[in-house]
């Protein structure tokens, strides 16, 4: 058989809200914490009698994040038991919302298309079990237990791994511009788990999916997703069919593995939850909310490159690095040319970027204030400084918060465009120089750079190199 297989994937993904306390009491939610069991309380081990409270908090950050991939948020919300037996629910049921969730019928547009997010709820994130090597025993560390944890899930939209990933990208940047999440996938702040099926093209309905879980970074999500499209292919191509089962994805060996097979569909026996009541929210408080979501990264992609002509790659380095981008909007805004604010993203983008990295100086810590580096561009877009010196005055300002003028001035780096001056040190450079300067003659047209070079290196840089050019050229040919 040669038939063409279209993938299908939906994905399901779990964030930890960044709040002050957990889902439903007041233990502290701080998901750096290595001391084992230290944020715990008779309400998140699941002591009899005790009673949740819903934490306003998170549940303001999950309608902002609804509010942001475009959900409708119904007006009325509850929530409700999931129950079933493992040791790291201590309560035997997790607190969940199941036909009622907080947010719904959303989408989020990646790599120019609409993907569906068919709701957004929240729940209570379980305890974490640590299996030491060797061991005949596990244990259960509780301070993940009750931490508010947002559950999103896709429409069966995505067609490839490309995709997948790029969606699950562009959900953890919104996700820190809401500041909702710090959404870090290698930290288990995010945790994405892929449905994946494949269908012949021929046919209409959609193939027996097959869930991917373990999936603990970006790089991960496309090699599993990938791999099951390859792996289904295969099984359907030589006359087999696909079990429904959940497989793990192996990072080490690069395959996922079968987990369990899906019997009957689980019985989780949901009931809402009777020790909390339901919610309702006003048109107003959502009117509220709505406000306080800032510019998206969409949004603010667009606008940066439209607004600064900047690339789709440039834009996105200010997308991802806010700060960075911010600074660079600070320095646009004291240029009034549109040359100079470009030559302001170039500096940004690969001198300034440089230094920072190289000395790894926080942008906190940044001593250049923006109208400084402003009036650096602004020198360099007058003329006045070469960008060789330019970017020596940029290592200064950088390391001593200088003003550019005052280095230029103490260093003596002002670019020199007098002809006269240029011709002086002109006449001693042919003189120490014959052996270039008969090569010039001699029709070596390379001797002239490297006279320019000697020029350069005499003026430590300040010479302007186009009027060194011109003279070094009118006496040569003399
Ligand atoms: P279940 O009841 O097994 O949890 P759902 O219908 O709730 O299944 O879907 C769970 C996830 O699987 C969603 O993200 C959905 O988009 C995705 N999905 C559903 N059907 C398919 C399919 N045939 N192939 C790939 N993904 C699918
Ligand atoms: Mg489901």
């Amino acid at each position: 058989m040669d038939m063409n297989y279209i993938p299908t994937i939906g994905l399901e993904i779990h964030a930890e809200l960044k709040t002050k306390s957990k889902m439903f009491c007041d233990s502290k939610n701080d998901s750096l914490e290595t001391r084992p069991n230290v944020n715990v309380c008779p309400v998140c081990m699941g002591h009899p009698g005790t009673l949740p409270v819903a934490n306003k908090e998170a549940i303001q950050k999950v309608l902002k994040i609804g509010l942001a991939l475009n959900c409708s948020i119904p007006e009325f919300t509850k929530f409700d038991r999931k129950n079933y037996f493992y040791p790291d629910l201590p309560k035997g049921y997790q607190i969940s919302q199941y036909d009622m969730p907080l947010c719904k019928q959303g989408h989020l547009e990646i790599l120019g298309k609409k993907v569906g997010i068919t709701r957004v709820h929240l729940e209570e994130d379980t305890a974490r079990l640590v299996h030491p090597e060797k061991m005949n025993h596990s244990l259960v560390d509780f301070n993940r237990a009750g931490v508010p944890l947002m559950e999103l899930v896709t429409e069966p939209d995505i067609t490839s791994s490309k995709e997948a990933s790029a969606f699950a990208r562009e959900l953890q940047t919104i996700l820190r511009y809401l500041d909702v999440s710090s959404a870090d996938m290698e930290k288990g702040q995010m945790r994405v788990e892929a449905n994946v099926s494949v269908r012949p093209e021929s046919k209409k309905e959609l193939g027996t999916k097959v869930e991917v879980k373990n999936l603990n970074s970006f790089k991960a999500v496309e090699s599993a997703i990938e791999f099951e499209i390859k792996r289904q292919t295969e099984v359907l191509e030589s006359g087999g069919s696909i079990s429904q089962e959940t497989r793990g994805w192996d990072d080490a060996k690069n395959i996922t593995v079968s987990q369990r097979e899906k019997e009957e569909a689980h019985d989780y026996r949901y009931f809402p939850e009777p020790d909390l009541p339901p919610f309702r929210f006003s048109k107003k408080e959502i009117g509220e909310l709505k406000k306080q979501i800032p510019e998206l990264p969409q949004e603010r992609r667009t606008r940066f490159m439209k607004s600064y002509k900047l690339s789709e790659s440039e834009a996105e380095v200010f997308v991802q690095q806010k700060e960075l981008g911010q600074y660079f909007e600070q320095v646009a805004e004291k240029l009034n040319d549109a040359k100079a604010v470009k030559l302001a993203s170039n500096y940004i983008l690969s001198d300034l970027l440089g230094l920072l990295e190289g000395k790894s100086v926080a942008l906190e810590d940044f001593l250049v204030v923006p109208a400084d580096f402003a009036k650096l561009m602004h020198l360099i877009h007058k003329g006045v400084i070469s960008s060789a010196i330019a970017k020596q005055v940029l290592r200064e300002m950088v390391a001593t918060g200088k003003d550019p003028e005052r280095i230029i001035k103490e260093k003596e780096l002002s670019q020199v465009t007098d002809t006269k001056a240029i011709e002086e040190i002109a006449k001693d450079i042919i003189l120490a120089n014959a052996k270039a300067v008969e090569d010039y003659k001699k029709g070596k047209k390379t001797a002239l750079q490297f006279l320019i070079g000697q020029m350069m290196a005499k003026t430590k840089g300040t010479a302007s190199p186009e009027v060194a050019k011109k003279v070094l050229q009118k006496l040569l040919t003399r």
